[in-house]
């Protein structure tokens, strides 16, 4: 599986894929400890040109920062012990969203080498994303955990809007291998004619 670094990762996604559209960037904080309630924590992240920061942690006194130098992968925290500590109860994951077609793209859990200062390449854990053309509404989910991208076909046709959605099991259609929607939907087609 191809891997990325952070600012690769925001390259390759951006921008959405289904619309054109601007993308929005986060990071993913999950609490493991078992007596927290496991939902996951959205951080926004601000990505500029030679870094990307989020705030990991607000506070009146000292705040958590954690800064990703695009350039060399590498990380810097505003309070390395905090940091660490904070990996320790934490898994962190990186997460664009678009506002407007609802498309959204996880990375698999980052891994920091803490000695070293730097982020190991990440792969794609999920995406999933709707397509339009003339006739149909493809909803599309990549799911590497199943090795496998399902999708819904639901026609566009009032008429006919109550049947039942085609529904496809197919290898992983990643979207960073297809330049335009079209030609992920013409592969989608493809497959159709010989479910
Ligand atoms: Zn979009």
């Amino acid at each position: 599986m191809k891997r990325f670094t952070v600012k690769d990762f925001i390259l390759a996604t951006s921008p959405c894929f289904g619309c054109r559209g601007k993308l929005s960037y986060a990071i993913v904080c999950v609490d493991l400890r078992p007596e927290i309630m496991l939902t996951p924590n959205y951080k926004t992240l601000v990505v500029s040109s030679d870094y990307s920061e989020i705030d990991l942690k607000i506070s009146y006194n000292a705040g958590l920062k954690l800064r990703i130098y695009h350039k060399t992968n590498r990380f810097w925290s505003s309070n390395f012990k905090e940091f660490s500590k904070f990996l320790e109860s934490h898994q962190l994951y990186l997460h664009t969203g678009c506002d407007k077609c609802q498309s959204q793209i996880d990375s698999q859990y980052l891994v920091f080498n803490l000695a070293k200062g730097f982020i190991l390449p990440v792969g794609i854990s999920k995406e999933h994303i709707s397509l339009l053309d003339n006739n149909n509404i493809y909803s599309i989910f990549n799911d590497t955990m199943r090795n496998e991208t399902r999708v819904f076909i639901k026609t566009r046709d009032m008429k006919k809007s109550l049947s039942t959605p085609t529904y496809l099991k197919l290898p992983l259609l990643f979207l960073h291998k297809f330049k335009t929607k079209n030609q992920l939907i013409d592969k989608i087609k493809l497959y159709t004619l010989f479910s």
